[in-house]
């Protein structure tokens, strides 16, 4: 394959320096080299992009990816989804995810036990189009905890959302049975949810049950993620060493300080949009924004917008991503979180970038060659139209990115006829 060089291009490297005009030299699956202020045109030899002044960025990583959620409105009718019928919504959302340039996504959770590592297997063997992915496994509920949809007279797993069980040795065999799948990571549901009719800020799961999961998952290699909204659930994260926490969103001040002490060794994603949209627009579906449900999400959403500018300004990693695939937040549009985290947790529109760019290498355990636009790394990259520092919500919008690249693989190639963009795709 010949070597693809992008010439004439506005270099956002995911390092936090200011973006910077040159050019982009790609060998193999690797960034062979980053020339600043070079008006190079390349040679016979390489396949050249003329990017016309656009941005070239690293590919986003999603942080909190549920590929198999099906933009339906309840947990139950993601659940009651057929096998066969969800193999094949998932494996499109694998490639919609890259077309909106996101090379990486954490999986949160699969909808059924074994959905998430079929598709990153068919994904990493080039049968399907997709990003890295980190596959998990469903969610481990404790009975009655979020999660567990099977109503009370037909109490059988394939009717169930989550992984449900009671008790350490029936977490233990979850966790060995998730792991003998082939996942990447394991999810524990340490909290509730108030969609699924268990408060928030309760944590129905006990630290024995979380201390066996934990040490089962790590004997194996594996990582651990939480479902976390409570201050305690958040608090179980830092005791256990669960190094991906999800929402945190009543995290209180002393959880902070214990958080803020361990910083390096976990993740906070928060799923601002679920919260968001939850609140204002769901009417469609049965939550109004008065409904007692949609102002206890907004309740939620207030507190945790306040919880992750603490975090920020801490030195927490906050990352975006998260619960996309319900009906009023359907997969795609997950970039909105950037913009979240501009207006609301106050963000500059670069730390938002790099929330999705190098700290999204560090999630997804390639600090070191992924997430940046750096001699060595991956080639993982988008080309985009226009500056996303001054507009982040350029991010969200499919036809301004104009190319996305992974593994060195073109996933989507500037396209020739856009010639309006003055883009030049020689070979
Ligand atoms: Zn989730």
């Amino acid at each position: 394959m010949a070597d693809i060089l992008f010439s004439n291009v506005r270099i956002l490297d995911g390092s936090g320096e200011q973006p910077y005009e040159g050019a982009v030299l790609i060998q193999g699956n690797r960034i062979k080299r980053v020339e600043r202020d070079s008006e190079t045109t390349g040679d016979g030899s390489m396949a050249v992009i003329d990017g016309a002044g656009a941005t070239l960025m690293p590919g986003m990583v999603e942080a909190h990816t549920h590929l198999s959620w099906n933009d339906q409105p309840t947990l139950e009718a993601i659940a009651l989804l057929p096998p066969e019928e969800h193999t094949l919504f998932t494996a499109q959302m694998a490639k919609r995810y890259i077309d909106m340039g996101f090379t990486s996504c954490v999986g949160a959770a699969a909808a059924k036990p074994r959905l998430d590592v079929v598709i990153r297997n068919a994904i990493n063997s080039g049968q399907i189009p997709g990003p890295r992915y980190l596959a998990n496994g469903q969610e481990i509920a404790t009975r009655g905890g979020l999660g567990d949809t099977s109503p009370p007279h037909l109490e059988f797993p394939e009717l169930s959302f989550g992984y449900v069980v009671s008790g350490p040795e029936e977490i233990r065999a979850a966790v060995r049975r998730f792991i003998k799948y082939g996942v990447d990571l394991i999810k524990l549901n340490l909290s509730g949810e108030e969609i699924a009719g268990v408060a928030a800020e309760e944590t129905p799961m006990t630290d024995e049950e979380v201390a066996v999961a934990v040490e089962e998952a790590k004997r194996r290699g594996k990582r651990v993620c939480a479902h976390a909204r409570s201050s305690e659930s958040v608090r179980m994260c830092i005791r256990h060493g669960i190094e991906i926490i999800y929402h945190a969103s009543y995290a209180d001040e002393q959880t902070l300080d214990m958080l803020a002490a361990a910083k390096d060794k976990h993740f906070v994603a928060p799923g601002l949009a679920w919260l968001v949209r939850t609140s204002e627009d769901a009417a469609g579906f049965g939550i109004s924004p008065d409904s007692p449900l949609g102002l206890q999400y907004a309740r939620e959403r207030d507190i945790a917008i306040e919880t992750m500018a603490k975090m920020h300004r801490r030195g927490i990693r906050v990352l975006p991503g998260g619960d996309y695939g319900f009906a009023w937040i359907p997969h795609g549009q997950n970039a909105r979180d950037l913009e979240y985290f501009v207006n609301l947790v106050g963000m500059s529109p670069m730390e938002a970038v790099l929330s999705a760019t190098k700290l999204g290498g560090a999630i997804m355990g390639r600090p070191e060659e992924l997430g940046q636009i750096r001699e060595g790394y991956l080639a993982d990259i988008i080309l985009v139209d226009g500056d996303p520092l001054a507009d982040i919500r350029i991010l969200q919008d499919r036809e301004r990115i104009l190319a996305v690249m992974k593994d060195g693989t073109f996933h989507r190639a500037p396209d020739v006829a856009a010639d309006e963009r003055s883009l030049r795709w020689a070979v």
